[in-house]
C-alpha cells in the first residue's frame, strides 16, 4: 500500500509518499510561490529506493492544479520516479488545520466533508481554503482514490468543557464557536503513540505533558492518551511564547493599544501573531541565533530563552495539577529535539515534583526517541522526534485499511 500526504498552503503544496509496509518514506517534496512569476520546485526521492536523485526546478507554476500535476510527474518519472503508473497510489492524506466541532477524527472526504470543512473556514481564514483547494485537486487527479483529511484539532476533541470554554458569554460559544480548539495535534498524538510504546504501556494507560516546541509551540496534558487539555486556543496564538506569536496576554491589551496608538484589529492581530513572541523581545525567532546572541552577553536574547523557559514551566505546572499521575514529559519538534538548554531551562527546580533531568542525556545529539531523566527521576523525561507526515499517512490507512 502506497500512501501520498499532501499539506496544501495558499501558494505551496508539501507532498510526502509513503510505502505503507515498511512506513519508509519514497519521495518527498514542495512547491512554492505557487500562482507566483517564478515558483520553486524540490523533488526528493529517498536512499533505499531504486534509484536516488533530487531536482530542483524554478519554471513558474501557475495553481495547485498544475502543481499536482507536476508532482504526479516527478513521482512516476523515468529519473525522479519512485512509481511507475499514479494508480499505485492507494490512498491520499490531507492535513486540514481547522476541524472545529465537527471532526473528532480522520475523515473520508466526500462532498459533505467537504462542506463542513467549508463551514469552518471561518475560524481558519488563512489555512482552510487553502488546504481545501489541495483536497479538491487531488480528488479530480485521484478519483477512484480514497482521500482523508486529518484534522490538527481533532486529537484535543477530546478535552472537557471546563477546559475548552472560554468565561465570556456562554451565547457567543453557541453562536460562533468561540471555545479552545488546539493545534499540532497530529504531532501530540503521534509522540503519544512513540512515547506509549517506549514506556511499554498502552496508549490508553499513559499520563503525558507532550510539549511540542518549534516555530509555532503548544503543550498538552494527556490523560490516559486522550487529550484533556492544550494551550493552543481557538487559534494559534494563545498559550506558549513562540517564534513570533506572542502566547497568552491580558485580553485588555488588544483595546489599549487602539487606543493608544489607534492601530486597528487587524493592525493588532499582525502584530501579536507575526512581530511578538521572540522575535518581539530580541528580534530574532530562530532559536540558535538567540542562543548564539546570549552567549556573547545579549541581554534581550536572554530575556526571550527566560521568558520562553519560564512560561513552559507554569504550563508543566499547572499540567502536572491538571493530571495528578504523570508517565512523563515529552519533548519535540524543532526546539523540543534539539535544545537541551530550554529543555534543561523549563524543568529547572521542578525535582520536588519528581522530575529530575540526567544533564548528561540531555546533552547528547541523537536523532532517536529517549529517555533524559535520571535513574530516580519518578517521572520520565523524553525527546520524541515527530513526524506529522508519517502520523497522517497511519491515520489515513486506519480508515482506508478498515
Ligand atoms: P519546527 O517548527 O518544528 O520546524 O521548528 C523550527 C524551530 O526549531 C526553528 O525556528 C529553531 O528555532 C528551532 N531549532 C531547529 N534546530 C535547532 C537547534 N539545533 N537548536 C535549537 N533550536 C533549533
Amino acid at each position: 500500500m502506497k500512501t501520498l500526504v499532501i499539506n496544501s498552503g495558499s501558494s505551496s503544496i508539501k507532498y510526502k509518499l509513503f510505502d505503507m509496509e515498511s512506513e519508509a518514506v519514497l519521495a518527498a517534496g514542495v512547491i512554492e510561490r505557487i500562482g507566483e512569476e517564478s515558483s520553486k520546485l524540490e523533488h526528493k526521492k529517498y536512499p533505499g529506493t531504486e534509484r536516488e536523485g533530487k531536482t530542483e526546478q524554478n519554471d513558474r507554476v501557475a495553481n495547485h492544479e498544475e502543481g499536482l500535476g507536476k508532482v504526479v510527474a516527478l513521482l512516476t518519472d523515468a529519473d525522479y520516479g519512485v512509481i511507475r503508473d499514479r494508480a499505485e497510489i492507494d490512498a491520499v492524506g490531507h492535513r486540514v488545520v481547522h476541524g472545529g466541532e465537527a471532526f473528532h477524527a480522520p475523515t473520508v472526504i466526500d462532498d459533505s466533508t467537504i462542506a463542513a470543512i467549508e463551514a469552518n473556514a471561518s475560524l481558519a481564514p488563512l489555512h482552510n481554503p487553502a488546504n481545501l483547494t489541495g483536497i479538491k485537486v487531488a480528488r479530480e487527479m485521484f478519483k477512484d482514490v480514497p482521500q482523508v483529511a486529518i484534522f490538527d484539532t481533532a486529537f484535543h476533541q477530546s478535552m472537557p468543557a471546563k477546559a475548552y470554554q472560554y468565561a465570556i458569554p456562554y451565547a457567543l460559544y453557541k453562536e460562533l464557536g468561540i471555545r479552545r480548539y488546539g493545534f499540532h495535534g497530529t504531532s501530540h498524538r503521534y509522540v503519544t503513540k512513540k512515547a506509549a510504546a517506549l514506556l511499554g504501556k498502552k496508549e490508553d494507560e499513559v499520563n503525558l505533558i507532550t510539549v511540542h516546541l518549534g516555530n509555532g509551540s503548544s503543550m498538552s496534558a494527556i490523560k490516559n492518551g486522550k487529550c484533556v487539555d492544550t494551550s493552543l486556543g481557538m487559534t494559534p496564538l494563545a498559550g506558549l511564547v513562540m517564534g513570533t506569536r506572542c502566547g497568552d496576554i491580558d485580553p485588555a491589551v488588544h483595546a489599549f493599544l487602539a487606543k493608544q496608538k489607534g492601530m486597528s484589529i487587524e493592525e493588532i492581530d499582525t502584530l501579536f501573531n507575526k512581530e511578538s513572541g521572540l522575535k518581539g523581545i530580541c528580534g530574532m525567532n530562530d532559536m540558535r541565533d538567540i542562543h548564539t546572541a546570549r552567549e556573547k552577553g545579549d541581554a534581550q536574547a536572554q530575556l526571550a530563552v527566560d521568558m520562553l523557559t519560564y512560561r513552559n514551566k507554569k504550563y508543566i505546572g499547572s499540567y502536572l495539577a491538571v493530571l495528578g499521575r504523570v508517565d512523563a514529559i515529552v519533548f519535540t519538534a524543532g526546539i523540543g529535539e534539539n535544545d537541551s538548554d530550554v529543555r534543561a531551562l523549563s524543568l529547572e527546580g521542578l525535582e520536588n515534583f519528581g522530575i529530575e533531568v540526567d544533564q548528561t542525556k540531555n546533552g547528547e545529539r541523537k536523532k532517536e526517541a529517549r529517555f533524559i531523566n535520571t535513574e530516580s527521576s519518578t517521572v520520565k523525561v523524553m525527546i520524541v522526534p515527530t513526524d506529522e507526515e508519517l502520523e497522517i499517512a497511519q491515520q489515513t490507512m486506519e480508515i482506508v485499511g478498515q
